[in-house]
């Protein structure tokens, strides 16, 4: 259900769009939950034995904010661009090599291409290393665990402003002159 058999592509150019339902990504819970079903949409492009495929996947996810900690989702649209070719084409070594620096290079074995890893893949790297539920997040309070998106804590006082501390020190100085 999730790869694409390559038998099938008959003509040079094809359109592909499916849907798929958030319960075959469970096992990427560790990173993050899919919550809504997956939109896959690419031109494929046939050259002999390789495949270009341009297109988009499109989901929202749930993550927990990297300074909260609280749950939220976020929307995916996930471009990508992406030239299979068979594995054994690339055993190659001067072939590979050139080929790890190109970032659009995939491969395929036994005559499909996994659209399972190829969907996978792109939210891995659309999903932020430090995810924020929003970008004026306040975080948590570092001595009492306070979530200071929803109220405020004793512990907040004890912080001052560099700012007023600055001011206060030229009014305190101010007061000595006189
Ligand atoms: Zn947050
Ligand atoms: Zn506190």
């Amino acid at each position: 259900m999730l790869t694409l058999s390559l038998a099938r592509v008959r003509t040079v150019h094809e359109r592909f769009d499916r849907t798929y339902q958030p319960d075959v990504f469970v096992e990427d819970r560790e990173t993050f939950t899919v919550t809504d079903p997956v939109r896959l949409g690419f031109d494929l492009s046939k050259d002999d034995e390789r495949f270009h495929l341009v297109g988009q996947v499109q989901t929202a996810v749930e993550l927990s904010c990297s300074r909260c900690l609280e749950p939220f989702r976020m929307p995916l649209d996930v471009p990508f661009d992406l030239r299979y070719q068979p594995r054994r084409a690339a055993a190659d070594a001067v072939e590979r090599e050139v080929q790890e620096d190109d970032f659009s290079a995939a491969f395929y074995d036994d005559e499909a291409i996994d659209l399972g890893q190829l969907m996978r893949e792109r939210l891995y790297l659309a999903v932020p290393m430090k995810p924020l539920c929003t970008d004026a997040c306040r975080g948590l309070c570092p001595q009492c665990g306070t979530n200071w998106n929803k109220g405020s804590c004793g512990c907040a006082q004890d912080w001052e402003d560099p700012r007023f501390a600055t001011l206060r020190t030229l009014r305190d100085s101010e007061r000595n002159d006189h």
